[in-house]
């Protein structure tokens, strides 16, 4: 793959000095990896274009750039209305290279607007809660998900919590799709009401993890497999194992260790193809 690193000594994350060549190396290593995720699926981008502690943006629109990226619109045609997305390994070494660091994507594909196939359940825990009580829960919550016969899996957020995704295959209606998440949410709740809750408030989440099931509506997203976070520290939001959940805490893989994580790209192998079908 061939690309162009401008400014390739500006410090990216102060505190480690990191680099724009580190950051757009990274992607550009990962890229292949990544890409399933992003293919064909609408995508909003966080740019920090003075590095982390500088002024940072999330990049919803197109606007004026249209190199190494597709567009389309949805439900009018002003510029607000206009999204984007992309389709091959160098576009998303060409967003490192304008600036950003976090990608993060929609839970359809832009061929199917209406019909959402990435389930997400992010993980909240409360600043306090003991790491094991967060495993505890992503593992209850597994269990739940196992017996309704749908298969999940794991990634560290590169922050407090972890995500559990669930891919669908049948089409369902965006409304129908955050309906279910709700109530999975629910079940865990009513099933373990010391554990967890599905109630946004921050008053309710006291020694709790809220399990928030609201990215499964229409333009909401999460941030993307292998992506980097704009955060102190250089965190990966990366897919691991469930049989490594005890071994990975949240905020584990960075940008180093990520690179090398080649042991936990295998068990996020099976979902890439599936969403490449
Ligand atoms: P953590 O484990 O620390 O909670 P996270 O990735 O789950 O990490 P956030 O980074 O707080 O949580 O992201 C919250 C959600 O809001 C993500 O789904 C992200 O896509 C979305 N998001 C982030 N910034 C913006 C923004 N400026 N405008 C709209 N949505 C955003
Ligand atoms: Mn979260």
């Amino acid at each position: 793959m061939n690309f162009e690193i401008t400014n390739p000594d500006k410090i990216i994350y102060p505190k480690e000095k990191i680099t724009k060549k580190d950051v757009v190396l990274y992607y550009s290593r990962l890229a292949k990896y990544m890409l399933p995720f992003l293919k064909d699926r609408p995508i909003s981008v966080i740019r920090c274009l003075s590095g982390i502690n500088g002024e940072c943006f999330f990049k919803k629109h197109p606007k004026t750039e249209r190199k190494h990226i597709k567009t389309f619109f949805m439900g009018g045609d002003t510029e607000n209305d206009e999204y984007f997305y992309l389709t091959k390994e160098e576009d998303i070494v060409f967003q490192a290279q304008m600036g950003t660091i976090e990608f993060h994507i929609w839970a359809n594909k832009v061929n199917k607007l209406n019909s959402p196939d990435i389930m997400t359940f992010d993980l909240d825990p409360d600043e306090k809660l003991p790491l094991e009580t967060l495993r505890d829960g992503a593992k209850k919550l597994k269990s739940v998900l196992d017996e309704l016969k749908l298969k999940s899996y794991l990634k560290t957020s590169g922050g407090k919590g972890y995500h559990v995704l669930v891919p669908f295959k049948k089409s369902l209606s965006y409304q129908k799709f955050s309906e279910f998440s709700r109530r999975v949410a629910e079940l865990m709740e009513s099933l373990y009401p010391n554990l967890f809750t599905s109630n946004i408030r921050k008053a309710t989440r006291k020694n709790k993890i809220f399990l928030d099931w609201q990215r499964n509506t229409k333009g909401a997203t999460c941030v993307a497999p292998y992506s980097l976070r704009a955060r102190s520290g250089a965190k990966v939001s990366m897919p691991i194992a469930w049989k490594n959940i005890d071994k990975i805490a949240p905020n584990e893989i960075d940008i180093f260790s990520g690179v090398k994580g080649k042991n936990v790209w295998q068990d996020f192998f099976n979902l890439s193809q599936e969403l490449s079908n």
